[in-house]
């Protein structure tokens, strides 16, 4: 590893310290043979989708790695989010989080329920239970809550407070796979949960989605409307549309739930050496993760507070892109500053301050198994070096800008 000097930085004229992008969301890979010897049988069989075998055992592994009694997957996540939220029979207005991927927006505006954006804790990013109950109007069936970068959302105080108001409650678990509130996973709350396989995301089936709950009725009215409400052959009982998760996503699935303690192991590791990495410098503060409730450890995600830290988040993010590490701000600037949404709220940002605060703060940094201490100690050495020497690399940028 070679340690940065003044003039080594890329941005002040060095050469980059990666060869290679280093990207936030690649992809956890688990074992190549397993994953070639599925497809292998998968080819020799013909049977290539439509509840076939991987689906069916891929199912099974989920709800019981998650202790939940039904999991429905499906081609992806936002179809399996559009289903959940037909299923529940939402309507009107539904209050979700501004500060989350846009898919958990659309998926309600796609079927003409409107988003009503809600603030977040900013200790957590998820949203905050105390500012719900202002939002709640006669047209509101219901919340859908995201455990963002894994950390749970508030889920008794949601639970209260939609008992109490007669509100259906669901999560989107995109980023949540294996995480845990008091020794129960994610995908035991609400009415249903839904979880993201995206290539991106902790767990991938290449592209993939499911469904969980532990609503047997619930369950059923699922697979039907995942499978056009088809009930058997030639018989529709349902308006129902094609979210199946094929053969090849399913052998995905299921080599990366062989890997996932080593998943975690690597993350894990990656954390700690970031933690240490970034400890004592001015204005960066990194989320903490605890493992007993994030437990997959995917996001490593720091804030950068413009108050006290020499740099700015951008300014950052910009010094590390000239190395070659393409960290990201992520859910900036927010749902609400996305369209349609800013068109049809357009004063949403008073009543989202925090969302605001923290979306300008965070930066994402590379995580994963295809990454190890060594990157790790040159990524934090840029940052370090780009704080101390704040003044020169804002004045590169300066000149690069102009
Ligand atoms: C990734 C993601 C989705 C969408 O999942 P896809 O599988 O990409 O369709 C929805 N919500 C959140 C919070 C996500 O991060």
């Amino acid at each position: 590893m070679k340690a940065l000097v003044a003039s080594d930085l890329a941005i002040l004229g060095g050469p980059p310290a990666f060869d290679e992008p280093l990207h936030v969301g690649r992809p956890n890979i688990g074992d190549r043979r397993m994953f070639l010897g599925l497809i292998e049988d998968m080819l020799d069989r013909r049977w290539l989708t439509n509840n076939g075998p991987y689906v069916a055992r891929f199912e099974a592994q989920v709800a019981e790695y998650l202790g939940v009694r039904h999991c429905i997957a499906m081609c992806n996540g936002t179809v399996a989010l559009e289903i959940a939220i037909r299923a529940l029979e939402l309507k009107g207005e539904v209050i979700v989080p501004s500060f989350t991927f846009i898919a958990t927006a659309h998926a309600l505006q796609w079927q003409e329920i409107t988003p009503v954006f809600c603030d977040i804790d900013p200790q957590t990013h998820t949203i905050d239970p105390d500012r719900v109950e202002e939002l709640i109007t006669p047209r509101t069936s219901g919340i859908i809550g995201v455990h963002l970068w894994g950390h749970p959302c508030a889920v008794r105080r949601l639970d209260e407070i939609t008992r109490r108001r007669r509100l259906t409650l669901m999560y989107d678990a995109s980023h949540a796979f294996g995480c845990r509130v008091g020794g129960i996973k994610v995908g035991n709350f609400g009415r249903a949960e839904v979880f993201s396989f995206h290539a991106t995301k902790f767990m991938n089936c290449l592209e993939g989605g499911a469904v969980v709950t532990n609503d047997d009725a619930l369950a059923r009215k699922i697979r039907l409307m995942k499978n056009f409400g088809f009930s058997g052959y030639d018989n529709v009982v349902y308006i129902g549309t094609n979210g199946k998760m094929n053969e090849a996503s399913a052998a995905m699935g299921l080599t990366n739930l062989a890997s996932i303690d080593a998943f975690i192991a690597a993350n894990r590791r990656n954390q700690h050496h970031y933690a240490t990495g970034l400890a004592g410098l001015p204005g960066v503060r990194l989320m903490p993760c605890d493992p007993r409730e994030t437990v997959n450890a995917q996001y490593v995600v720091a804030e950068i507070d413009a108050r006290e830290c020499p740099l700015g988040r951008d300014e950052v993010l910009a010094a590390l892109h000239a190395e070659n590490v393409l960290a990201r701000r992520y859910f900036w600037p927010g749902c609400h500053r996305m369209e349609p949404y800013r068109s049809y709220f357009p004063h949403a940002s008073l009543m989202l301050p925090r969302t605001e605060e923290v979306a300008g703060r965070v930066l994402v940094l590379p995580n994963g198994s295809s990454i190890g201490p060594d990157e790790i100690g040159i990524i934090c050495a840029i940052v370090r070096s780009a704080l101390g020497q704040a003044d020169l690399v804002r004045g590169a940028l300066t000149r690069k800008a102009a």
